[in-house]
């Protein structure tokens, strides 16, 4: 069966650490997918971080995954020096990744800096992919030889997003055969619903885990996803559950998680 984990993303950033850990035990899920730009962890962040989750970790039996880094990154960066930064930034957060004992790491493809339309922007969005593609494969050897499985996440469609499009993954994965997919719903439905399902199928020896939200609106999805062998992970990540206005954000955890439950049981 399918490992549950809850994503310690922006719309948790508000609760403790040591709170969420709590609530994630107490709702039955299996770990915690987590982002260090929550703010008590990112100020700390990376080297005093590590004892911190340590410590709160120790009081649980959980499954980590490591979400890395996401704000004012951009790995295919027309600037140089913030492309660079932004490489060694998620080298930095895999060995972190690897301190706190993630099973596995997911990351963000590059951005083609020029997102309107013009010739340079198409030009350029070739090299933005080939920069997405050369950092990806340093990533992937440095987790290979850290015991961690790396996996991308597909982005929401757009011409500029490199991991967003089949046309770019399928470049990708000819290049990094090993990498793994984590199939974010909630990004490939804002092309349409037959995407979502297009994905699935032409990935479906890749995905090793799903970003999801509303489970009520993803059932066909789920119940294709945990057929796959190679599926072993779904992270519910809260922000996607707050489209509504003053939400409450920790009965809607467990109502979806409990959604999920009953689908992957
Ligand atoms: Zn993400």
């Amino acid at each position: 069966m399918q490992k549950l984990h809850l994503g310690i993303d922006r719309s948790t950033y508000q609760i403790e650490f040591k709170k969420i850990c709590e609530i994630a035990e107490n709702m039955g899920f299996d770990g915690i997918e987590l982002q260090p730009e929550h703010p008590e962890i990112f100020k700390i962040y990376p080297n005093k971080a590590v004892s911190f989750i340590n410590d709160i970790l120790s009081n649980y039996r959980f499954n980590i995954s490591f979400h890395t880094p996401i704000k004012d990154l951009n790995i295919s960066a027309y600037n140089k020096k913030i492309r660079q930064f932004s490489i060694n930034q998620i080298k930095e957060s895999i060995e972190f990744a690897r301190n706190i004992g993630a099973k596995y790491v997911v990351t963000h493809g590059g951005k083609n800096s020029f997102k309107t339309a013009s010739s340079f922007s198409r030009k350029y969005g070739k090299i933005a992919l080939n920069s997405t593609i050369d950092a990806l494969i340093s990533f992937y050897d440095i987790c290979s030889d850290n015991g961690i499985t790396l996996s991308i996440e597909n982005m929401s469609y757009s011409d500029w997003r490199m991991t967003s499009k089949i046309k770019y993954l399928e470049r990708i994965f000819q290049e990094i055969p090993d990498l793994k997919l984590t199939l974010d719903i909630d990004h490939a439905i804002l092309r349409s619903k037959t995407y979502v399902g297009k994905i699935i199928e032409v990935f479906n020896n890749k995905l090793l885990s799903s970003h999801i939200g509303l489970v009520k609106n993803y059932t066909s999805y789920i119940e294709k996803l945990i057929k796959l062998t190679n599926f072993k992970f779904f992270v519910l990540e809260p922000h996607s559950l707050t489209h509504l206005i003053n939400p409450n954000i920790i009965n809607l955890i467990e109502i979806n998680k409990n959604e999920l439950k009953k689908i992957i049981k």
